[in-house]
């Protein structure tokens, strides 16, 4: 049995998308959730998950969001990164099917200054359900670690219970993933932030499961984003296996109950991806590595065709031979899509989310 006699192909929603992640669990593998800023790295996104057999993950960061909108407009109220979240999402809509995997679609780390993006997020969603009978997007992410517990839980509390009844997935963070991304600096906080402890996983749970069932929580292990030189902070994924045995005995022995997710994932090795995913961990965040994958391709391209990109007219063949075949955006982009591709399928070998279907 595969994952397309549990769930359809196309965008998953409301118990879809738990049925995907309890398939994962049960069968031990995650499904890496890659950060797209356009229809051209969506689009090698599907490709990846498409050849490779698997479901496949694809987020938008409320930077990235605004990029997919156009770096041309404002931002002062979110309007450029609610517009852009809502392009993306019936973009991949649009074609998902075509490609023929289960896609969860999400939005990536929402802070409390952001809260503007989420409001116009889910009113789209709102709407799309009123026509639809099912929401725009799969599941959002509310990051409000940086507030104090309390606040955090019972905010992600009062969105869940608007996103609940519309089948939204809700993915929450408590603790701090260290480094810097897209414009969040948390390269100074303090260490023992960097570790969330069981019993505040506990009381998530808690708090969210009054709710309803299709929740995930960003646990804390000591996790960074982006790729730095090995410094202080070390990775500790035996802490997941913690908070599920608690969790555990709390509700009498149901088995992992927990839906884990993995932020700061570049640079792991192999041995703690494959800790993380046998606690729980069924969703992990890759975007550094998938960004370099990308420029990876254009770049190698520009810089071996170097001589046919300078001028329209006229290479190293002749001073007449046109150049059009290699300034086309679909010969130079592309390669970047193939580079993109590769890596994408490398993230969901790690990770064990290959021939599913
Ligand atoms: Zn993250």
């Amino acid at each position: 049995m595969g994952v397309l006699d549990i769930v359809p192909a196309g965008v998953l929603t409301g118990d879809n998308v738990r049925k995907l992640f309890d398939y994962a669990k049960e069968n031990k593998f995650a499904i890496p959730a890659i950060n797209v800023t356009s229809s051209s790295t969506a689009n090698a996104v599907l490709e990846a998950a498409r050849d490779i057999k698997s479901p496949i993950i694809i987020q938008v960061s409320q930077g990235g969001s605004a990029y997919f909108a156009g770096k041309g407009l404002a931002n002062d109220k979110q309007q450029a990164s609610i517009a852009g979240a809502v392009a993306a999402a019936l973009h991949v809509r649009a074609v998902a099917k075509e490609y023929g995997v289960p896609v969860i679609l999400h939005s990536d780390h929402c802070a409390h200054k952001l809260l503007p993006w989420f409001d116009g997020m889910l009113a789209a969603d709102e709407a799309y359900f009123k026509a639809h009978q099912e929401p725009l997007f799969s599941s959002h992410m509310l990051d409000l670690s940086e507030e104090p517990k309390e606040q955090n839980i019972a905010t992600c509390v009062e969105y869940f219970k608007r996103m609940a009844p519309i089948g939204l997935w809700l993915e929450m963070e408590i603790g701090i993933t260290g480094g810097e991304e897209d414009g969040v600096d948390n390269t100074g906080v303090d260490n023992s932030k960097l570790y969330t402890q069981p019993e505040d996983i506990w009381e998530v749970y808690d708090g969210l499961s009054k709710v309803g069932p299709n929740f995930s929580i960003a646990a804390a292990f000591g996790n960074v984003h982006g790729v730095y030189k090995p410094g202080n902070v070390k990775l500790h994924p035996e802490l997941l296996g913690k908070h599920q045995a608690l969790a555990s005995e709390k509700l009498g022995g149901k088995e992992k109950p927990l839906y884990l997710v993995f932020h700061g994932g570049s640079g792991s090795t192999k041995q703690e991806i494959q800790t993380a995913v046998g606690f729980g961990v069924v969703k992990m965040n890759v975007d550094t590595d998938t960004q370099f994958a990308y420029l990876a391709g254009i770049r190698d391209f520009v810089l071996k065709k170097k001589e046919y990109l300078l001028t329209q007219v006229g290479n190293p063949d002749g001073a007449d031979k046109p150049n059009k075949k290699y300034y086309d955006p679909r010969v130079w982009v592309r390669e970047g899509e193939k580079t993109l591709v590769t890596r994408v399928k490398e993230a969901c070998t790690d990770l064990g989310n290959v021939n599913r279907l």
